[in-house]
């Protein structure tokens, strides 16, 4: 029947099918946003698994997120049925930690090993630090360990860095530190999540049984932006698909926004040489965006030298051109975007989760959020600071860690005494040099603590809490349910008593959230087909930013532009568009890749569909300080005349950018902001005829005859006008304030 030999090919164009029914060989292809490619992958493994070319089982589909997994099961789900149940998909770092659990004890690990995030990382390299009696504060946990991270994404191991990279103090400490790292997460039975992608290579290279294993179960691998993959994921990949060579790629050169966690443009650039067999496959009519969105992309990445050239059409119309908002502050800019959005919403019958708000850096989406809450928007933030990193969150999941994996140093020193038992700092660091002394993990030791050298009365404490570590594993390994064994933890540990005692507001809210916790805990116990801990918190510490986006919630999305990667929404709005903030400024051990910078703002404007804005501010809070901000370089670069101003004039770049402060000297009139009126005032409007960009003559509003108000003056109304292009000047009369001059350029106007 038609339900089950649907003909899906006919949802595709003549290249999109020729990619789909490619299914032998290696395949690449490098396309522009919005040219179908991950509707390539998905329409190719409905082919595959229609053509009988392959079980669900045998094909292998590495997505950017979760969800985006997710979605394309649903999505095969629909095209041929259930049989998408089996298929492995998922992140990188998910599908090899679910193969590090079966093949763990081949390397060492037992295969309940935790899963360290960045912060646990860091807690260990700075543990190490202090022991080797490092100043945490001058030599910071975090740069030691980027650098441990970057080394072994690019398969450095510590005893080759020790070797070769060391041409600095920092390089040095990093190498001693690196060994020691190693070694402490190995006693501990955790990885990092360097090592979900390392770890399988050393499986692989020391067991080719294995390999081949793995080799044969995969007959198909399709690779999603593979352009973003890193030394590690390209080699273990390469390993996987070594024996078929069934491998499909798909990627933009134009959309590497990764570089900065070790992604490698040249793993795409170089697939043909690494498959001389390959076929490449080009995809190049857009259906997301507008003529106009395609234009102005086009004219940003093209700035770029190291960028291949693409084709991208469109059947779409013109559509609408970019609206530039000029704002005074961040305040002015969210209240802004929130008008613009009723706007939209009351004109053009858009809803919620048609529009984003972009932005470069997170700590941008609290005023945003202050906005959108105060007119009754609903939005939903993508990012930030996740559930699973909240303090009472982490430490609740430490418990349950350990009772899985018990020899997990930095889970058992985080709770050891937390809530306050009466076991000190001295007593625990009596306990880790024993530890230490012995080679030995801390749990095993302290199952002796009696015998142990320790502050006496202390002892008694860790036999307590030995103990109940004890029981609590005993009755889950007995069967007990994640919900109920939870709930022993909260109750045993004495943690949810201590919140209740403190009984202050965010003593409640921390309870709340420990509640919200039980609850994701018995939601995943119904659902899961083999629920146990050890996988729920595998699950858990491989969710990543974008996983938490939903897109049928009826809100408002804010999310950062790495974040977006691969999404697209009617109505996209860029913010923050300034130096030093988007292109993002140059920070400690952080060179400034400029060109990764408009690659992201590459990205940013090919999420839209139909309208698209940009958004910048004259001046910005920063510690405290109103500080004023310089227009970024990029709206120097786009293209003119896809952009409007919003009353919708049409704008034309002026030479000297950055230097015009609003004061334009030697006119006749003076334009004085007030800074500070405008920082104490909650609600203010900004000039919105534009004060970096000149009217071309005649197309401005500004015309004889209109009503128009002044930031300072008020209301008035424009009775001449004289002089043109950057010269054009007006009078107004002002209700309240009588006749003035103005510069148009510069002057705070807007039309009313
Ligand atoms: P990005 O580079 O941003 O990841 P992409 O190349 O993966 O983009 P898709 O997300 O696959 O592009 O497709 C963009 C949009 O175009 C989607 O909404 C998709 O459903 C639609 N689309 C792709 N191909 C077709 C087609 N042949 N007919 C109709 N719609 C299509
Ligand atoms: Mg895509």
């Amino acid at each position: 029947g038609p339900k089950e030999r649907p003909d899906f090919l006919a949802q595709l164009n003549a290249q999109q099918k020729q990619a789909v029914t490619h299914t032998d060989g290696p395949l690449l292809i490098v396309a522009g946003a919005g040219s179908g490619k991950t509707r390539v992958l998905t329409y190719r493994i409905a082919y595959l698994l229609q053509q009988y070319k392959a079980a669900p089982e045998q094909i292998l589909a590495l997505t950017f997120t979760n969800k985006a997994a997710r979605e394309m099961k649903e999505r095969i789900k629909d095209l041929i049925g259930d049989k998408a149940g089996k298929l492995w998909m998922g992140t990188f770092h998910s599908i090899f930690s679910k193969i590090l659990r079966f093949e763990a004890e081949k390397i060492g690990f037992g295969s309940d090993f935790t899963i360290y995030d960045t912060s646990d990382s860091q807690t260990v390299v700075k543990q190490i630090l202090q022991e080797l009696n490092f100043d945490t504060k001058e030599i910071k946990p975090k740069t030691i360990h980027n650098k441990i991270s970057d080394s072994k994404n690019q398969l450095i191991t510590a005893d080759t860095f020790q070797e070769k990279f060391i041409s600095s103090t920092l390089d040095d400490i990093t190498a001693r530190v690196y060994s020691i790292y190693n070694k402490r997460l190995k006693q501990s039975n955790a990885m990092d999540f360097d090592d979900l992608l390392v770890k399988p290579i050393e499986l692989f290279q020391k067991h080719p049984d294995v390999l081949e294993k793995y080799q044969d179960r995969f007959k198909y691998i399709l690779i999603d932006e593979y352009q973003d993959t890193n030394h590690a994921q390209y080699k273990v990949t390469k390993m996987l698909a070594d024996k078929y060579q069934n491998i499909c790629v798909v990627g933009d050169d134009a959309q590497s926004i990764y570089s900065f966690r070790g992604a490698d443009i040249s793993n795409i650039l170089n697939f043909k040489e690494d498959y001389e067999e390959a076929t490449q496959v080009p995809l190049e009519q857009n259906y997301r965006s507008t003529k106009a969105i395609l234009q102005c992309a086009d004219s940003i990445i093209k700035r770029n030298t190291k960028q291949l050239d693409k084709t991208l059409w469109t059947e779409q119309g013109y559509g609408e051109r970019i609206t530039l908002l000029e704002n005074f502050d961040e305040r002015d800019e969210a209240n802004r975007v929130a008008s613009h959005i009723q706007n939209l919403k009351m004109r053009h019958g858009y809803k919620n989760n048609d529009f984003a708000i972009l932005y470069r850096t997170n700590y941008q989406s609290r005023v945003f959020e202050e906005s959108l809450r105060r007119k009754d928007l609903t939005y939903q933030l993508v990012g930030g600071l996740s559930f699973y990193q909240r303090k009472e969150i982490k430490d609740v999941l430490a418990y349950l860690t350990l009772l899985v994996n018990p020899h997990d140093e930095t889970n058992l020193l985080r709770i050891i005494n937390e809530p306050s038992r009466g076991i000190g700092n001295k007593s625990i660091q009596d306990l880790l040099g024993q530890a230490r002394d012995e080679g030995r993990s801390i749990w095993s030791i302290i199952q002796n603590v009696e015998s142990l050298d320790v502050y006496k009365p202390a002892k008694a404490r860790v036999r307590e809490f030995v103990d109940m570590i004890n029981r609590l594993r005993n009755n889950l390994e007995n069967g007990e349910t994640l919900t109920d064994t939870t709930k022993a933890v909260l109750e045993q540990s004495g943690y949810m008593k201590a919140l209740v005692e403190e009984n202050s507001q965010e003593s409640m809210m921390r309870r709340d959230n420990i509640i919200e916790l039980q609850n994701a805990i018995s939601y995943y116990e119904r659902g899961a087909k083999n629920a146990s801990l050890s996988s729920f918190l595998q699950e858990i510490s491989l969710i990543t930013d974008q996983d938490k986006f939903d897109e049928d919630k009826p809100a408002i999305t804010l999310m950062t532009v790495h974040a977006s990667k691969g999404l697209e929404f009617p109505v996209v709005f860029i913010v923050g568009l300034e130096e030093n903030l988007f292109p993002v400024g140059a920070r400690q051990n952080f060179d400034v890749d400029i060109e990764e910078e408009r690659r992201l703002f590459y990205v940013a404007i090919t999420r839209a569909e139909e309208r698209l804005y940009f958004s910048h501010c004259r001046s910005r809070f920063k510690f405290g300080e109103e500080t004023r901000q310089a227009r970024s370089r990029f709206l120097e670069e786009v293209d003119a005349g896809v952009v409007q101003t919003e009353t919708g004039a049409t704008i034309t770049q002026k030479k000297d950018r950055f230097s015009d402060d609003g004061n334009s000297s030697g006119s006749d009139y003076t334009v004085d902001y007030d800074w500070k009126e405008s920082r104490t005032k909650k609600t203010h409007r900004s000039p919105s005829a534009t004060i970096h960009y000149d009217y071309e003559d005649g197309e401005d509003p500004f015309q004889v005859g209109v009503r128009v108000e002044h930031k300072k003056f008020g209301p008035g109304k424009i009775i001449s006008r004289s002089g043109s292009g950057t010269d054009a000047k007006v009078v107004v009369f002002f209700k309240n304030r009588g006749q003035k001059k103005l510069m148009l350029r510069a002057a705070p106007l807007q039309v009313i």
